[in-house]
């Protein structure tokens, strides 16, 4: 059955309908306001870092190009907590970029100099894009598109610095950086040629703060690279990978992912063995 693209328009309107007072129904139109004007954007069809350690289905979909679902309004909280972790970004990463000014021993790094030395080394990463702090980088070897927080000196040794903000209760059980979040330095040392990554985790609530310091040795850069290939040779061969449903929560291709169906796991070695797909070819008259 076709989605309704209005489902959550309409929901978004009965909120402020049922609200009882004139307080509650300026809260239900200001989230409205909210969620309508939140843009939405097709992410390049590229190997994303943060999604290395989540679903192969959903990382095999942005590599298509799909679109994500149609007619889903994000809700109004999780709106302003993205912004809200976009802003401490920001002020810690100016707080990295100060430190010198106090005598603090860290010292922040260029980044386009930084891309400029790897690609020296053969490591043909660029920035695409700067932002003020926001960075948005390429890498042709990996096909692989991300945005770095920053690169640092703390105490003479280099690192990646990686920022994660995350709720109370998360950031409190916390003794060391998430498996999937080490996927996503792996692959920015592959693509700086840096093997140390400082992870800094920031409680959302309080603000609190627990940072962890990264070594990425060589046998994870191999798995780091075994999963890329792994998920390039399911597009290479236009084969869809298998449902991960322990990963669905915030998946942005709920839509086309059940229209797809139930598919099987296909190994690295069983992706190779299979023939290249014929691409048909488009006539000039277009048939
Ligand atoms: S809905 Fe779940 S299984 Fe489907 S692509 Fe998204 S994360 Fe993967």
């Amino acid at each position: 059955m076709a989605e309704n693209p209005y489902k959550d328009l309409l929901k978004t309107i009965q909120a402020t309908e049922k609200a009882k007072t004139v307080g509650e129904q300026f809260v239900a139109d200001l989230n409205r306001s909210i969620q309508l004007g939140k843009k939405e954007h097709t992410p390049s069809k590229s190997v994303k870092p943060s999604s290395l350690g989540g679903c192969f289905r959903e990382q095999w979909l942005i590599l298509q190009g799909v679109e994500r679902d149609v007619g889903v309004l994000e809700k109004a909280e999780d709106i302003t907590i993205q912004q809200s972790g976009n802003d401490r970004h920001n002020r810690l990463q100016y707080a990295c970029q100060d430190a010198k000014n106090y005598g603090v021993d860290i010292i922040w790094c260029d980044p386009e100099e930084e891309a400029r030395r790897a690609y020296a080394q053969g490591i043909k990463t660029i920035i695409k894009r700067r932002d003020g702090n926001e960075l948005l980088c390429w890498n042709e070897d990996y096909e692989s598109s991300f945005k770095c927080d920053g690169i640092i000196i703390y105490k003479g040794l280099k690192y990646i610095l990686e920022i994660k903000t995350e709720e109370y209760g998360k950031f409190n059980c916390r003794v060391s950086p998430e498996i999937k979040h080490e996927f996503q330095a792996g692959m920015y040392s592959l693509c700086f040629g840096i093997d140390r990554v400082m992870f800094l985790y920031e409680d959302r609530n309080l603000t609190f703060r627990k940072g962890y310091e990264v070594i990425v040795t060589d046998t994870y850069k191999n798995a780091v690279k075994e999963r890329i290939a792994h998920i390039l040779a399911y597009r290479d061969k236009n084969k869809i990978p298998p449902k991960e449903k322990t990963k669905c929560t915030y998946c942005k291709y709920k839509q086309t992912c059940k229209k797809l169906g139930d598919t099987f796991v296909l190994s690295y070695e069983e992706l190779i063995a299979l023939p290249m797909p014929v691409v048909e070819e488009v006539k000039q008259d277009g048939k």
